[in-house]
């Protein structure tokens, strides 16, 4: 089977709803759960993000409280407040062994001097002012964030020294190193997927943890948290921010804790959840594809078996069975497929053999009606029913009116003996059961059909056979019989065409017998004169067209007024009756015998010159002149005088032929009788004799 048979059939259709079933709601369902994972792992992201943040900033806060603290106690005492150089710079050592952080301690007085410290090398910068010190004390007494050249961030803490009686008296500051938030950062990221920085206002980083923290495009001022995404680089990062600030709004450093993730790794589990579903999506798919077509091919084959069968149906074969591949509803529609073929396979058989029958009627019709001869006719007709019945024996039985009996006319594997002795009366034996009843009879199998068993017979012992009565017109002319010796090998289509056979053949004996009847003359059973009028035209044209020629014998019996005057006239019809059937017997199959009036016949011999015609008429005038006519056991002498003319070479035209027959006729009468004349034209004419005749009868 083609592929190419169906565009977008069935099988493609199923695959494609099967589909469009099977996906739709997965890939829909997978895309909202990816979503809605994605929207879980943000908000987790963002709230683990603040915790952590919150925890960062406040460990931050506290420190730099504890150290601003510290250093206040320190400035209130009375060692400090003394300015006593040396003291301070021991207390500054100490606390410097004691808290790592410190790295450098030292005391300003008044008049900006340093008068202790922990280095000897410090010096204040140019725009140190005890201004700057009062407005950053306000603020947490903490100056800018400031790097070492080698990275290392830190910060000043500035406390007043005050006393009562004077005032602010000088400025204790510490140089704080800030490497204990990256310490602090790194620990608390350590183990996690998040990076982390803290950033000051200016944007300044003191600290981070990873690498991609690069960017931090600093922005915002507004002293609160934040979570946003932010492009880093064409990588999406899930940030948040978290202030200092809210932890105490004057004294909390202005820096900010940020902590972000790159949005691939937060959204890991959606997108394995995403490539699960998406692998779902494509075994669901294939498996959807398969079952499919499994369907689709349980659809398809049955359907092309069907549409195959139909095909096959469609040409003319009906003989190519479709049988069911399946138990569903395509396995009953082909089985009713299939039995729809069976009827229309006999429907078709019935009809070609109606068609058979029709024509075979149509041919038979045509030629028996065409042989008027009655052997000819009933030969033909046994042939050809023989012939399309295929029977092994046949015979057509004549019914003879005046003897009520039935005579084979003609039989087929018949013995010549059954043939000429078979008389069978109404009523006897097979054939007279039908001619009696009317009725066509049909034996299937004869050895076990019980009302042919109650019909006494003879010849018949085993096979089937067929007796129809041949009627016409309600007369009854015979009956005609087939046999087989294979018992139902006939059926009943077989006895129906045989019936239409006999129709057919009755009414063609019906009509040869009108015919003959209509061109025979009734006493003598030879042609009349019409039909000798008729044939002669037609042997006349016949010469014409072929060429060829006709000779014409005309007899008169010899004095046969005085016959009938001396034996009288029944005596004289016999004898009428006995000539005609010695001309028929000395005459060729070919030649046409006629009564051509009274006493007077004549004989029409196709391709006959007048030479080669007077041998059958001596042949006439011999057999008849041989003849042993007897009347009262009295043998009596009958002769005939014949006249012999020829066409186209003596005679030109019908009348001329007849006229020149009846010269020569003459001519023999007037030679003495018994003989047979040749025309020529040194005989007497036509008009001279009947002047003659005339005279004569005077
Ligand atoms: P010829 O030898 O000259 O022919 O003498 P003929 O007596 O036969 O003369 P013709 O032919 O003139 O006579 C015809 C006679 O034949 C007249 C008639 O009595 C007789 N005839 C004609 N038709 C029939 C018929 O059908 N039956 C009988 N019995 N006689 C017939
Ligand atoms: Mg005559
Ligand atoms: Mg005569």
């Amino acid at each position: 089977m083609k592929k190419t048979l169906f565009k977008f059939g069935i099988r493609n259709k199923l695959i494609l709803s099967v589909l469009l079933i099977a996906l739709l709601p997965l890939a829909f369902l997978g895309w909202q759960a990816v979503n809605d994972q994605k929207k879980v792992i943000r908000e987790e992201v963002y709230r683990s993000h603040t915790d952590l943040s919150n925890m960062l900033a406040y460990g931050i806060y506290q420190n730099l409280e504890f150290t601003r603290c510290l250093l206040s106690a320190i400035a209130e005492l009375e060692v400090i407040k003394s300015l006593n150089s040396s003291v301070a710079e021991d207390f500054f050592k100490s606390l410097i062994r004691q808290f790592p952080s410190f790295k450098l301690i030292y005391l300003v007085n008044s008049k900006k001097q340093i008068i202790a410290s922990t280095d000897s090398n410090v010096q204040l910068s140019q725009n140190w002012s005890f201004s700057g010190v009062a407005k950053r004390s306000y603020a947490g007494s903490l100056s800018d964030v400031l790097s070492t050249p080698d990275g290392n961030s830190y910060i000043n803490h500035e406390v007043l020294i005050k006393s009562n009686e004077k005032g602010m008296i000088g400025v204790l500051i510490a140089e704080v190193d800030l490497n204990y938030i990256r310490d602090l950062l790194r620990d608390a990221l350590r183990n996690s997927k998040f990076e982390g920085m803290v950033v000051t206002n200016e944007g300044f980083v003191i600290a981070r943890s990873g690498t991609s923290t690069a960017s931090i495009g600093y922005t915002e001022t507004q002293n609160k948290d934040t979570t946003e995404i932010r492009d880093i680089a064409g990588t999406n990062f899930l940030r948040s921010r978290v202030s200092m600030k809210k932890f105490n709004f004057y004294q909390a450093p202005d820096w900010d804790i940020v902590l972000q993730i790159p949005e691939k790794v937060a959204f890991q589990a959606a997108d394995d959840l995403k490539d699960r579903i998406i692998r779902m999506v494509f075994i669901t798919a294939l498996i959807a594809v398969l079952l499919a077509i499994l369907i689709a091919n349980s659809f398809i084959s049955p359907l092309l078996n069907l549409i195959l069968g139909a095909r096959r149906i469609s040409t003319g074969d009906f003989d190519h069975s479709v049988k069911p591949s399946s138990t569903d509803e395509i396995g009953e529609l082909t089985k009713t497929f299939d039995e729809m073929r069976v009827n229309l396979k006999s429907t078709r058989a019935d009809l070609d053999y109606r068609i058979m029958q029709l024509s075979t009627l149509f041919e038979v019709g045509k030629a028996i009606s065409s042989v008027l001869d009655f052997v000819q006719l009933q030969n033909m007709i046994l042939e050809i029913v023989v012939k399309v019945m295929r029977a092994e024996k046949g015979s057509l039985m004549l019914l003879d009116e005046s003897e009520k009996m039935l005579t084979i006319g003609v039989a087929f594997g018949l013995s010549d003996e059954v043939m000429k002795d078979t008389r069978v009366g109404l009523g006897e034996e097979v054939s007279g059961w039908v001619l009696e009843t009317g009725q066509p009879l049909f034996v299937e199998d004869v050895e076990n059909d019980f009302a042919f068993m109650a019909i006494k017979k003879s010849g018949v012992s085993r096979g089937t056979m067929m007796s129809v009565p041949l009627k016409a017109k309600d007369k009854l002319l015979g009956v005609l019989n087939l046999s087989r010796s294979v018992p139902k090998s006939f059926v009943q289509k077989d006895f129906e065409l045989f019936k239409n056979l006999a129709n057919q053949a009755a009414i063609a004996i019906e009509n040869a017998r009108l015919y003959r009847y209509a061109v025979t003359d009734e006493m003598t059973k030879v042609y009349n004169h019409r039909y000798f009028q008729q044939r002669l035209d037609e042997e006349l044209q016949r010469a014409d067209r072929y060429d060829s020629q006709v000779s014409l014998i005309m007899l008169d019996v010899d004095h046969f007024k005085r016959f009938n005057d001396t034996y009288g006239h029944p005596e004289g019809d016999r004898v009428l009756k006995t000539v005609s059937k010695l001309i028929e017997k000395s005459v060729r199959e070919v030649d046409i015998v006629a009564r051509y009036g009274g006493e007077e016949f004549v004989v029409i011999c196709p391709e006959k010159d007048g030479e080669g015609a007077i041998i059958p008429a001596n042949r006439i005038r011999t057999t008849i002149e041989g003849y042993d006519f007897r009347i009262n056991g009295e043998r009596v002498q009958i002769t005939v005088s014949l006249g012999i003319s020829n066409y186209p070479a003596q005679a030109r035209s019908k009348p001329e032929l007849i006229s020149f027959a009846d010269i020569a006729l003459y001519f023999s009468k007037e030679a003495g009788r018994n003989r047979a004349s040749l025309f020529n034209p040194t005989m007497k004419s036509e008009e001279a004799i009947k002047n003659k005749k005339k005279k004569d009868a005077h």
